[in-house]
């Protein structure tokens, strides 16, 4: 497999990580995960611009132009031939003596590799079961940074109750799943924590609302609570790799009718066709 390496394309193989590269060390660095239909990349150009704004966030400057970036992620995928997959790239701060503060004279390193996955067919048509974990993440949710420890081991703790998510709850408010945006139903309404530093302002999220104006669905960005949840006619998950997930089940109790819903599914159909639009053009 090809990789991207700074602004070079190699083998996996040839490429090598410093042990004081800042990324490996202290998770000083961001990311993103694009997902990739018949060879074509899903809304790119949005997961540039959080890749971009991320990373002035934490103060990187990125080492070459977000166009340059762009070109190289095409050519990536163009020569491992990815038809659907996902594309991963990262910056980390760059290497130096190990040391919590950094210097701005660091030259940070770009890597990008891609991984074949075919979509999650069957937890989009019968939705998954989840469970409800407290939310110890930092109070910086809305930077996709490496350090994913308090997610990793949310995700686990779902993954050991043979779950596909852990729902997380902050202050009494469910705020986002461990890698996922979620959201209610009520009374043909969609609920959904507000895009502030308690979560992730996912790509998937703000389509997803997009088409639920285009469907005439109303929606609310307003936090809510687990007994909201519990409650809820219908319940979804969104990422780049779920798409629009449904959720079935939240702590082993069923939700709704225990099957997909009408608003997900409508939004489901909408979100296959934004992508026949973009990607099979
Ligand atoms: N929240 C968190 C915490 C995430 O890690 C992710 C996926 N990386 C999301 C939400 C969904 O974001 P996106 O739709 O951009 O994949």
């Amino acid at each position: 497999m090809i990789i991207l390496y700074h602004d070079r394309f190699i083998e996996r193989q040839e490429a090598n990580v410093d042990i004081e590269d800042r990324a490996y060390q202290f998770g000083d660095g961001i990311y993103e995960v694009v997902r990739v239909y018949g060879g074509k990349p899903f809304c790119l150009q949005e997961h540039l611009e959080r890749f971009e704004r991320n990373a002035s966030e934490i103060r990187i400057s990125l080492p070459y132009s977000i166009s340059q970036l762009e070109e190289h992620l095409l050519q990536l995928i163009k020569q491992n031939q990815l038809a659907d997959g996902n594309l991963y790239f990262q910056i980390s701060r760059g290497t130096s003596p190990r040391n919590h503060a950094f210097s701005d004279q660091l030259q940070p390193l770009i890597i990008a590799y891609t991984q074949t996955s075919s979509r999650p067919v069957k937890e989009l048509e019968y939705g998954v079961g989840v469970i409800s974990d407290p939310d110890i993440r930092w109070l910086r949710c809305d930077i996709k940074s490496l350090n994913l420890l308090g997610a990793v081991l949310s995700k686990q703790k779902a993954i050991d109750h043979q779950c596909h998510e852990a729902i997380l709850v902050r202050d009494g408010h469910v705020t986002e799943g461990s890698s996922t945006n979620i959201y209610i139903v009520k009374e043909g309404t969609i609920w959904t924590h507000p895009a502030n530093h308690l979560i992730l302002p996912g790509i998937t999220r703000a389509i997803t609302l997009q088409l639920a104006t285009q469907c005439n669905i109303p929606f609310n960005e307003k936090p809510f609570t687990l007994e909201d949840l519990y409650t809820a006619d219908e319940c979804f998950l969104t990422s780049t790799t779920m798409e629009i997930c449904p959720i079935v089940q939240v702590d082993q109790k069923q939700i709704g009718s225990g099957m997909p819903g009408p608003v997900t599914k409508k939004l489901q159909e909408a979100f296959n066709q934004e992508v026949a639009n973009q990607c099979h053009s």
